[in-house]
């Protein structure tokens, strides 16, 4: 076998079930393996254009996903007839990212046909696993909110939700992430190198999106004034379809992700004068828009090219919309009642300026009409409260690039003030903050207001982030508009994060209590009593080791270090970032390390210490940390006195699809964050269903997670978002916490002393100076709190079988994290469309 695959082997059958339930369709998708396989021999043939015997395992992996494929078409092409003869309304959801990963058996699992798949490919003396490997892991996303729009999308198409998911469709998705010396480098993403064959292109659907210019006004008959924009400059948006598969088949939606093209491939007349370059600028000049993913996570990704961005998909997509309601209900008035718009952050904010635009000057609405409509369609998902996030572009920058937009924009401020000034309590610090412009940074234009502003609905993503929404970013607005905020805790989909990431684990659920849990994934409390079976307990984590042992067989493939599958895997994967506290975890890592090597005669729990993420690539601090995970691997795993006992371990290129191996295999799921900080989280709840036991603070969607498992079913340390808040107003004093907790003081000596870096001993001074003298994330005042914990959990893990009663627990309570959950509280309270 020449390398590990990290979708490695499940041990058993795929899960396989009855017949999809459908949306009225008249079409079986039912297939045995002969018929399969003929199938996927007919598109090698055909589709592909190769002799069997001579195919190359790329060529497998394309003629099975268009096998495959043809399964999905009919179904779709029914799910978009069905909603245009029921007349129904839509949602179109707006994200910047989409974090998709492997595809293939996502969609061959949620059409039940994995099983005739897999024993196709036996039959064919194809390796499943080693073709599966090559399909590319489509990272149109940064992290969790990317993810999040995958997740979403899923479950749309599970409830029977008529959905519409609109992005870029990025040349280069986010980047692969290579440690070379330790040090985090770039490299190119190119997951289109081998073709896409999930994605349909649609050369026909085609707008032109404009920038820049001018903007004219004329008296219209009516004696109105009509605004006419005139770009300088005209963008093509091409449309490339992927149909989006619910669970069972139960519907097909349409992911639409935008290119950019030049509306003329070149200036012949110029490349006939022999400048080949430049007869082609202009052409490159457009589609940069569409070649590359900002890695911008939780930062604000502040140039040109990204606002250029923004408008091109969100343009795009509204008049894609607009065409389509116009198109099937001949009245742009009645867009609020058929059209949903969730902007998924602020990215495609500009929606508001855009649509009134397009209501007021191609439609010739009235100002209020068009206001009404706008804000009877439009909602918008805060994802964030950190400053350094919040979307904020240049006054003078919108002015160019969206002249038209910068004037409705200056018009809808006016009418908020006005509107504002009529209130009893209103005063001048009330009118900065709720104004669309901020002055105070040299004039910008704030997309979290302006879609605060032109939304029905506004929401966080954990009760917590809610609550604090309200009383935080948007305190002045929310007293404005107070029905406007409500609260909508994320949700993962158990079809990848349980049934395809963890068929051991599906395949015990099933036989303890039966299906109910694929279709109510709530319904995995009907485990909990089992939580008290022995018998039951021990089969959980035979589960659980089967997957630590391939989770450990990838380490020694990508890393070369050896770990024992019986050591309690410690896992800290998720972006790295200041605020995510990956130093608490590395910390507390070195003071184990020099507690063993001071004691070793102590009966030490064995540890593995799992580290994954990516740092955004100019952020300095973030890949420092990197750096020193690798440092201190490099130290701990070739010390002899801490051999078998502690392990460090850091996974390069940290995404959807090592997620897949990553999660199921872990025993502590770190969920650590700066009390305040982290909006919700996702990574908590893919943890927590695949039976890991959580270390964390009370932030974001942990509280939730902790209130369903049950206050000893998970490890709380730390300070509350009250008391962070508390403590950085009366003037933190770190070095004064530093020098009174020994093992923490021995800690920064060593780091400053170079112990981890003796090829540069000075190379982790600044961490621990920034640490010392400001620590704005409160690492070192939670530290006492986290070691505390960290020894309970040793503790705990002496007792393998209470061990094993809690993460069964875990698993049976976190069935109201599915996202199907979440998209029924978006349904009923935001869209108002039914769910089936
Ligand atoms: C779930 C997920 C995330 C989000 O993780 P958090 O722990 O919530 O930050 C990021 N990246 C990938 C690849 C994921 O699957």
């Amino acid at each position: 076998m020449p390398y590990l695959m990290p979708n490695a082997a499940p041990t058993g059958e795929p899960v396989t079930l009855d017949e999809p339930v459908t949306d009225g369709v008249a079409y079986a998708t039912r297939v045995d393996a002969a018929q399969m396989r003929a199938a996927i021999f007919a598109k090698l043939t055909y589709a592909v254009g190769k002799d069997p015997a001579g195919a190359k395992l790329h060529d497998w992996l394309r003629a099975t996903s268009l096998a495959v494929r043809d399964h999905i078409v009919d179904r779709w092409i029914a799910s978009v007839r069905e909603a245009y003869i029921t007349g129904r309304k839509r949602v179109y959801y707006l994200s910047l990212d989409f974090m998709i990963g492997r595809q293939l058996r996502d969609v061959s699992s949620n059409l039940l046909l994995d099983g005739v798949m897999r024993e196709a490919l036996i039959e064919a003396g194809v390796d499943y696993h080693a073709m599966a490997e090559l399909e590319p892991d489509a990272a149109l996303g940064n992290g969790g909110l990317g993810r999040l729009a995958a997740c979403y999308m899923e479950s749309m198409a599970t409830l029977g939700i008529a959905a519409h998911g609109y992005g870029i469709r990025y040349d280069h998705g986010l980047f692969r992430q290579k440690i070379a010396d330790g040090w985090q480098t770039e490299l190119p993403e190119d997951w289109l190198a081998f073709g896409n064959p999930w994605e349909f292109e649609r050369r026909e659907v085609a707008y032109e999106i404009g920038f820049g210019g001018t903007v004219d006004a004329s008296e219209a008959w009516d004696g109105a004034v009509r605004h006419t924009w005139r770009p300088a400059e005209r963008v093509l948006a091409i449309a490339y379809d992927t149909p989006i598969v619910g669970w069972r088949g139960a519907r097909v939606n349409t992911l639409r992700l935008w290119r950019a093209r030049a509306a003329d491939p070149m200036q012949l007349e110029t490349f006939n004068r022999g400048d080949h370059i430049g007869a082609v600028a202009d052409r490159t000049r457009a589609e940069s828009i569409s070649r590359v993913l900002y890695p911008s996570d939780s930062t604000q990704a502040g140039q040109e090219l990204r606002l250029r961005q923004e408008f091109f998909f969100t343009a795009a997509s509204l008049q894609d919309l607009v065409r389509r309601h116009v198109q099937q209900f001949g009245d742009i008035r009645s867009l609020p009642d058929k059209a949903a718009i969730q902007l998924n952050d602020t990215h495609p904010a500009i929606a508001v300026a855009e649509l009134m635009r397009i209501l007021l000057d191609v439609h010739a609405l009235g100002w209020e009409e068009a206001w009404s409509i706008t804000r009877g369609t439009i909602n918008y998902t805060n994802h964030t409260l950190l400053p350094e996030a919040l979307e904020m572009w240049p006054v003078s920058l919108m002015e160019r690039l969206l002249p038209r937009h910068m004037q409705i924009i200056y018009a809808i401020n006016a009418k908020l003030i006005a509107e504002a000034r009529k209130r009893p309590d209103c005063n001048d610090s009330m009118l900065a903050a709720i104004s669309l412009i901020d002055e105070w940074h040299g004039r910008g234009v704030r997309m979290g207001n302006l879609a605060f502003v032109g939304s029905h609905k506004v929401n966080g993503v954990s009760a917590l982030h809610s609550g604090l929404m309200k009383k935080t970013v948007f305190r002045d607005l929310a007293a404005l508009y107070p029905d406007r905020i409500t609260n909508k805790t994320n949700g993962i989909t158990p079809r990848r994060w349980l049934m395809q990431a963890n068929p051991d684990l599906t395949r015990l659920v099933r036989e303890t209590v039966g299906d109910a849990p694929l279709d109510d994934l709530e319904k995995l409390s009907l485990l909990a009593p089992h939580a008290k079976d022995a018998a039951f307990r021990e089969r959980f984590m035979r589960v659980k080791h089967a997957n630590k042992e391939r989770l450990a067989a990838l380490i020694l493939d990508r890393l070369g270090v050896r770990v024992d599958p019986t050591a309690l895997f410690d896992v800290h994967v998720k972006r790295i970032h200041e605020y995510k506290r990956q130093l608490l975890n590395i910390l507390e890592t070195i003071a184990l390390y020099d507690a063993i090597r001071a004691q070793p005669s102590v009966d030490w729990v064995p540890r593995v210490k799992i580290f994954a993420g990516k740092a955004a690539p100019s952020y300095t601090t973030a890949k420092y940390i990197i750096k020193l995970v690798n440092d201190l691997a490099r130290v701990v795993n070739s010390d002899p006195a801490t051999r078998g006992l502690l392990k460090v371990v850091f996974l390069p290129n940290y995404n959807v699809s090592l997620a897949e191996v990553i999660i199921p295999a872990a025993d502590l799921s770190e969920q650590i964050s700066t009390a305040g900080m982290e909006a919700s989280g996702t990574g908590n709840m893919k943890f927590a269903l695949n039976g890991a036991l959580t270390i964390g603070t009370l932030d974001g969607a942990n509280i939730e997670l902790k209130e369903h498992v049950g206050d000893d079913n998970i490890f709380i340390f730390g300070l509350t978002a009250e008391e962070v808040e508390a403590t950085r107003r009366q003037g933190y004093n770190p070095g004064e916490t530093v020098s009174r907790i020994p093992a923490l003081s021995a800690a920064f000596e060593s780091l400053y002393a170079g112990v981890y870096s003796p090829d540069d001993p000075s190379r982790h001074r600044g961490t621990v100076d920034a640490l010392r003298n400001h620590d704005y994330f409160l690492v070192t005042a939670d530290f006492a709190a986290y070691a505390e914990a960290q020894r309970k959990i040793a503790g705990l893990w002496r007792d393998p079988m209470e061990w094993a009663r809690k993460a069964v627990l875990n698993t049976a309570h976190s069935g109201w994290f599915s996202s199907d959950r979440a998209i029924r509280q978006y349904s009923e309270e935001i869209w108002n469309v039914p769910t089936r």
